[in-house]
C-alpha cells in the first residue's frame, strides 16, 4: 500500500544557538515523505524550481519515492529561512520567499487518484481540499496544519477538517484553533469539527491522542543532544501514515494508530539528530525497532503492589 504525500518542497537556511546551514533540502511534504519511505511506497506531490539540486532528487529515488507528481517548473524554489532560540523549542522565521510554491495547483497524476492513504502535509487548507477533489475513495486521510492557516484560512480549514480522519497539530495551534487552554478539551473540540482522530504534538513532551472515548499519551524518546528540530512534526506524520499503509488492514483502529503514534515520534526523535534530513540518510530499519522498543519499555508500568 502507498502513502500519497503533498506538500512543500524547498531549501532551508536554519540556525540554531551552535550552528547555521544554508540551502539545506527541506519542506514539509520531503520530510513526511522520506519519514512514510521507510515503512511503505510513497507518491509525491510537490512543486520546484529549476535551480532544485538534481542530488535532492535522487535523494528522493533513492528512498523509491515515486515523482510522477513532482513539478519541476522555470523558477525558483520554495525558500524558508529559521531560527532557533536557546532551548530549540521556539523559533522565529527569518523569511520566507514562495517563489514558484506561490502559484503551486497540486495535480494528480491519474495513477495517484487511487491511492488509499493521504498525507495532507502543510499548505493551504484549499490546497489540501483540492487534492482531495481529485482522489476516488481514500481510506484513510490525515492532515497536518500551522498557525498561519489557522489566522489567515480558518474558513478553508474548518471545510477541510470535515473530510479528514485525522488532523495534527501542535499543542499552541490547538488552543488556538478552539480557544481552549486545557489540551484535553482542545482534542475533544477538534474532533467536533470532523476529524475521528486527532494528534497534539507538544515538542519534547511527546504528543496526546485522542479517538471516540479513547485517549493516548505517547512520551517523546529523551534525546541528549537535538542539532536541528525543523522537520519533527512533519516527520512524525509520514512515520505515522507510512506504518498505517503498511499495514493494510481495512480499517485504522485506535489500537493501530497508538502504534503508528509511537514509530512516528521514533522517526522524528532521529530526524533532529541532525540538520536537514542528514540523519534520515544513514537510518536502518533495525535503529527504528530499537527505539521503537525502548520507548514502549520507558513507558511500560510493569507489576503494580
Ligand atoms: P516544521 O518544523 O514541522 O514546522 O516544518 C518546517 C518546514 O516547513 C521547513 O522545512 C520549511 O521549508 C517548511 N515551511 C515553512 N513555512 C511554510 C509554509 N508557509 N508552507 C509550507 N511549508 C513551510
Amino acid at each position: 500500500m502507498s502513502v500519497l504525500v503533498v506538500g512543500s518542497i524547498g531549501l532551508d537556511t536554519v540556525k540554531t544557538p551552535v550552528a547555521e546551514h544554508a540551502d539545506l533540502l527541506g519542506g514539509s511534504a520531503s520530510y513526511a515523505a522520506v519519514s512514510a519511505s521507510f515503512f511503505s511506497s510513497v507518491n509525491l506531490v510537490g512543486i520546484v524550481g529549476e535551480d532544485f539540486p538534481k542530488p535532492h532528487v535522487d535523494f528522493f529515488d533513492s528512498r523509491k519515492i515515486d515523482l510522477c507528481g513532482l513539478q519541476i517548473v522555470p523558477g525558483k524554489t520554495f525558500r524558508w529561512s529559521g531560527e532557533y532560540h536557546t532551548d530549540l523549542n521556539t523559533r522565529s522565521t527569518r523569511s520566507i520567499e514562495f517563489n514558484v510554491f506561490e502559484h503551486f495547483t497540486p495535480t494528480l497524476p491519474a495513477n495517484y487518484s487511487g491511492t488509499q492513504y493521504v498525507l495532507l502535509a502543510n499548505i493551504a487548507p484549499s490546497l489540501q481540499s483540492h487534492v482531495l477533489d481529485q482522489m476516488t475513495q481514500p481510506r484513510f486521510v490525515i492532515a497536518d496544519t500551522m498557525d498561519l492557516w489557522i489566522n489567515i484560512a480558518k474558513d478553508d480549514l474548518l471545510a477541510l477538517l470535515k473530510r479528514v480522519d485525522m488532523l495534527i497539530l501542535n499543542d499552541g495551534e490547538a488552543r488556538q484553533l478552539t480557544g481552549e487552554n486545557s489540551l484535553i478539551k482542545a482534542g475533544k473540540e477538534i474532533r467536533k469539527l470532523g476529524p475521528k482522530y486527532v494528534a497534539i504534538k507538544k515538542g519534547e513532551h511527546g504528543c496526546l491522542l485522542f479517538g471516540e472515548n479513547e485517549f493516548f499519551s505517547c512520551g517523546a524518546f529523551p534525546l541528549e543532544d537535538i542539532h536541528d528540530p525543523t522537520g519533527a512534526g512533519d516527520t512524525f506524520a509520514g512515520g505515522l501514515a507510512g506504518y498505517l499503509a503498511s499495514l493494510n488492514h481495512t480499517e485504522v483502529t485506535f489500537q493501530t494508530l497508538r502504534k503508528a503514534v509511537v514509530y512516528g515520534s521514533v522517526l522524528a526523535s532521529y530526524n533532529v539528530e541532525a540538520f536537514s534530513l542528514e540523519r534520515m540518510r544513514s537510518l536502518t530499519a533495525a535503529d527504528i525497532e530499537h527505539r521503537f522498543n525502548t520507548l514502549l519499555a520507558a513507558s511500560h508500568f510493569g507489576e503494580t503492589h
